[in-house]
């Protein structure tokens, strides 16, 4: 919401030299410490449970927090009718559901009511991408629709420490931003419990009931997240506390009711892409994990966690290569490669408290090496070398079957992307990669893409899956009368190995026959 500022310049005393207009840029009114009270903050842009979670530890500091609405198709054509109309797919979405949303409200209770009661808080950073400039895409939204005086404010994502803002009535400090990285820390594992269980339940619909119930475990355990002061205290129980871990062992507790079928023969599809439309769950990307799950396929979704580790990355290199204005750059470089070691530790835990079904983060500089020969890693914007460091680290691990890119229109990191992935596939043509293009509105044509490289992945599923019937001389019969006696090995919480293979059915097979003893019938 820039504004043109006219300055009087008649010291020249030339009445043809038309006053000079400045442009100042958005500055929101203060949000103050006695309006918190009767503020609600906004926010979104990740999936309901991360919503959900997040509103806990806002709550628990005593604010008012709402999520955005889940993203719908009318708020790509809100979007658009307020912003450039070069930005790319999820500005367009994210700017159209606060804009759709605040409509709704302004039309309830008016523009005065609005611009009180509610201020917006979204994720920002500096960087070559349209990620650094989605405020402005906001703010211009905000003006078209006549909310020149609604507050948004930014949370950037590399402080964890930084103060009072803009008044004082939002205080970004350690245990808002503990509180917010460890709410997304735990909708990341659950959500990869969700997707490795939902395609295997036996009765339908059940992962999303014991899901909606762990959601809400999970709320209350954050709302009620005890106060251990503002700064160092706060960051030591985070790091030490078994609070969390204690409330994931209830979570499992909660998924052990679940019964599943692993002997279904399903091709495992990773997700990468843009952050925001890879971590969507709706119709900005076409619900194309739900559609998956719908084709017989199993989801690998990707946390959120990976990005937020991605971030510690650029910093270390800048270190260790010396190009940084440290005036300690080895201090620096040991205290983050700690810090690091702990993030990665703490995610293990949680993990481990769901019985490690959960996947394991990917370790960042085997992404980097990997992205190394067709991507340089300091081509940054959107999630520069992981997508290649991703696609290469699921195929040489056997994590998957295929690759499901999901890429904005009108977004230059994923163009680059895509573009260096021909190289790879030319390197590696038996990798299975559907870069799906979204825009928003052109879903048919996106769905049918990954179609053809899905039914590719299914022939793959199904291959190695009778292979290893074969080779173990085992038969579905057998597996099913070894089940009778071993009832623990149909629960969604049990952990079944990784022998090699990309698809659950085929590692669980030779999990039975290795690790448990079956014999041939
Ligand atoms: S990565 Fe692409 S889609 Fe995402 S904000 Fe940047 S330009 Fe837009």
């Amino acid at each position: 919401m820039g504004q043109l500022v006219t300055i009087d310049n008649n010291r020249n005393a030339n009445a043809d030299v038309p006053p000079v207009q400045h442009y100042q840029a958005y500055r929101p009114r203060p949000f103050t410490r006695e309006q918190r009270e009767e503020t609600t903050i906004l926010f979104g842009g990740l999936t309901w449970k991360h919503e959900r979670l997040m509103q806990g530890a806002l709550h628990n500091l005593k604010y008012k927090a709402e999520p955005l609405p889940n993203i719908a198709r009318q708020d790509l054509d809100a979007g658009k009718e307020l912003i450039d109309v070069g930005a790319c797919c999820p500005t367009i979405f994210t700017t159209g559901s606060l804009v759709n949303f605040l409509k709704t409200e302004v039309k309830l209770h008016g523009k005065d009511d609005v611009n009180k009661k509610y201020v917006y808080l979204t994720a920002g950073a500096c960087g070559p991408c349209r990620f650094g400039q989605y405020h402005e895409s906001y703010a211009m939204a905000l003006d078209g629709l006549g909310l020149k005086d609604f507050r948004l404010f930014l949370l950037a994502q590399d402080e964890l420490d930084q103060g009072e803002n803009g008044g004082g009535g939002l205080d970004i400090n350690m245990p808002l931003s503990l509180g917010l990285i460890w709410s997304i820390l735990c909708g990341d594992v659950i959500t990869d419990m969700e997707y490795a269980t939902r395609p295997y339940e036996v009765n339908p619909g059940q992962t999303d009931a014991v899901l909606k119930d762990c959601i809400e475990h999970m709320y209350t355990v954050f709302n009620q997240r005890p106060d251990h002061g503002k700064k160092l205290g706060t960051l030591a129980w985070h790091l030490t506390t078994n609070y969390f871990t204690k409330a994931l062992r209830e979570v499992r507790r909660k998924w052990d009711a679940i019964e599943v079928d692993r002997t279904r023969v399903k091709p495992r599809v990773k997700i990468t892409g843009e952050f925001w439309l890879q971590t969507h769950e709706g119709e900005g990307n076409y619900n194309i994990k739900q559609w998956l799950e719908r084709e017989d396929s199993e989801v690998v979704p990707p946390p959120v966690a990976v990005w937020l580790h991605y971030l510690m990355h650029p910093v270390i290199r800048k270190l260790e290569h010396r190009h940084s204005t440290s005036k300690y750059p080895k201090r620096d470089e040991l205290l983050l490669q700690a810090l690091e070691r702990i993030y990665v530790a703490t995610y293990n835990r949680f993990r481990k408290a769901l019985g490690n079904i959960p996947n394991e983060l990917p370790d960042q500089l085997e992404l980097k090496n990997l992205a190394e020969p067709f991507y340089h890693f300091e081509l940054r914007g959107g999630e520069g070398h992981m997508l290649i460091g991703k696609a290469l680290y699921a195929y040489h691990h056997k994590k998957a079957h295929m690759i499901c890119e999901l890429s904005p229109y009108s977004c230059m990191p994923n163009t680059m992307s895509i573009g260096s992935m021909a190289n790879v596939i030319g390197k590696y043509p038996d990798l299975l990669y559907a870069p799906i293009e979204v825009k928003g509105d052109a879903e048919v044509h996106a769905l049918s893409r990954c179609q053809m490289i899905l039914t590719e992945a299914k022939k793959r599923a199904q291959a190695e899956f009778e292979e290893v019937l074969r080779k173990t001389g085992i038969t579905l019969a057998a597996i099913h009368e070894f089940e009778k006696h071993h009832p623990e090995v149909r629960r969604a919480t049990y952990k079944v190995p990784h022998k090699g293979y990309s698809g659950t059915s085929t590692n669980y097979v030779l999990h039975l026959v290795q690790d448990l003893g079956m014999a041939r019938a």
